[in-house]
């Protein structure tokens, strides 16, 4: 019996280490990995410069406070605001602490402004933001909200429908808050139009757009963040999962005039932007910046989408949809998903379920064309196999 909470519904299965693509068991077995530790491993696993810089600060000092000046924390934030539309970053542990920033930045920029009763956020189903109190509440789906009291502050509609999110909007609403690309609730990629509906309300109605891009930013679409393919600019912006590539870290970036009511005393963290996460955090943009490498995944969510789209003609039967974009990628499939992933590891490929029955890939971002064909072959032959079951179970 573990003696862990039991909130989670685990697989056996464990690793010893890893490998560029691959994960090993400790007797050796490969698999080969298009989880990534959900959208978190962007550089696989292994990466020699990023290794080599948590070494070296792991030598030097790995944590100080904020209440002294984090040059390794400075430096990275000057990095992100160059590389955005943002002016400021604050530094958190994780996705759900960002969204955490992000909402409280949303409230406090209009209390300052004197309009106290802005605090509503206008949320969507499918969404995802953590599973703090505040991130559940701002996701609003009761799977994971029941049982953990009222949750005021927040309203909900389905995405994709403009005149719905305009009927929620009242002098009490403060901001919007959206996944450009949903991943937990079945990867659902939101179109250009779609989103600059979302700013046009925002700026119609003086309310902040908060983009969630916890799970899609950070090169995964083939742009830094998801958001640029639309050319639309949020207020807010969360971002986590590919940061630390692996080493807990997640940053709040926003423009400066909303920041600006953030002053001492309104937010903190004890360990947000420390030292250690800090330099790992500089090592990973390193790569994820370096020439090529947003291009290369780009080119490679476009042979992804190419060999999905070709597995969906191939077993039209068992895949309804291919989403997403990018390495942020899905097929709605027949069989119960949870399942279906627990053959593929079987198979030795590793892959996630999302909702809306889902089947999520989010390889590392340095994933191959070989790499991509060897794990559309393993879930062709899953379908095969499971092609053959369903066969002989009905005769
Ligand atoms: C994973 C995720 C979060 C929460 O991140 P944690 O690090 O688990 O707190 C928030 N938003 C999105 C879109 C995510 O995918």
């Amino acid at each position: 019996m573990s003696a862990l909470y039991g909130t989670y519904a685990r697989s056996e299965l464990a690793f010893a280490r890893g490998e560029g693509m691959r994960l090993f068991t400790e007797d050796g077995t490969a698999y080969l990995d298009f989880a990534a530790g959900i959208a978190v491993n962007a550089l696989g696993y292994g990466d020699k410069h990023v290794v080599d810089a948590l070494k070296a600060q792991a030598d030097k000092v790995w944590h100080t406070s904020n209440i002294f000046t984090i040059p390794e924390q400075e430096k990275l934030a000057q990095r992100l605001v160059d590389a955005t539309f943002a002016d400021k970053v604050f530094f958190t542990n994780s996705g759900a602490e960002a969204l955490e920033c992000a909402i409280k930045t949303a409230r406090h920029y209009f209390w300052a402004r004197g309009e106290k009763e802005r605090v509503d956020i206008i949320g969507f189903s499918g969404s995802f933001h953590g599973r703090t109190i505040a991130t559940i509440a701002a996701a609003g789906n009761r799977a994971y909200t029941e049982g953990f009291g009222p949750m005021p502050g927040y309203k909900h509609t389905t995405p994709g429908d403009l005149a719905a999110v305009e009927a929620l909007i009242d002098d009490k609403t403060a901001a919007i808050l959206i996944e450009p690309v949903q991943g937990e609730g079945g990867v659902t990629a939101f179109s250009d139009a779609y989103l600059k509906g979302l700013r046009a309300l925002c700026d119609k109605n003086g309310l902040l757009l908060i983009f969630d891009e916890v799970q899609c930013g950070y090169g995964r679409t083939g742009k830094f963040f998801a958001h640029e393919w639309s050319g639309v600019i949020p207020d807010i912006m969360t971002v986590a999962k590919a940061i630390g590539a692996g080493f807990p870290l997640g940053a709040c970036l926003a423009k400066g005039e909303v920041a600006e009511s953030m002053v001492p005393g309104t937010h903190g963290s004890t360990y947000g932007g420390n030292p250690l996460a800090c330099a790992v955090g500089n090592a990973v943009l390193d790569r994820i910046l370096a020439p090529g490498f947003i291009e290369h995944v780009d080119a490679m969510g476009k042979i992804l989408a190419h060999e999905l789209h070709q597995l969906m003609q191939k077993f039209p039967q068992y895949i309804t949809e291919v989403r997403g974009k990018g390495l942020i990628a899905g097929i709605k499939i027949a069989p119960p998903v949870r399942d279906f992933v627990a053959r593929l590891r079987d198979h030795k490929l590793l892959t996630v379920a999302a909702s809306d029955n889902v089947l999520r890939l989010l390889p590392p971002l340095i994933v191959n064309e070989d790499e991509i064909r060897e794990a559309i072959g393993i879930i062709a032959g899953a379908f095969v196999e499971f092609d053959a079951e369903q066969a002989s179970a009905a005769q």
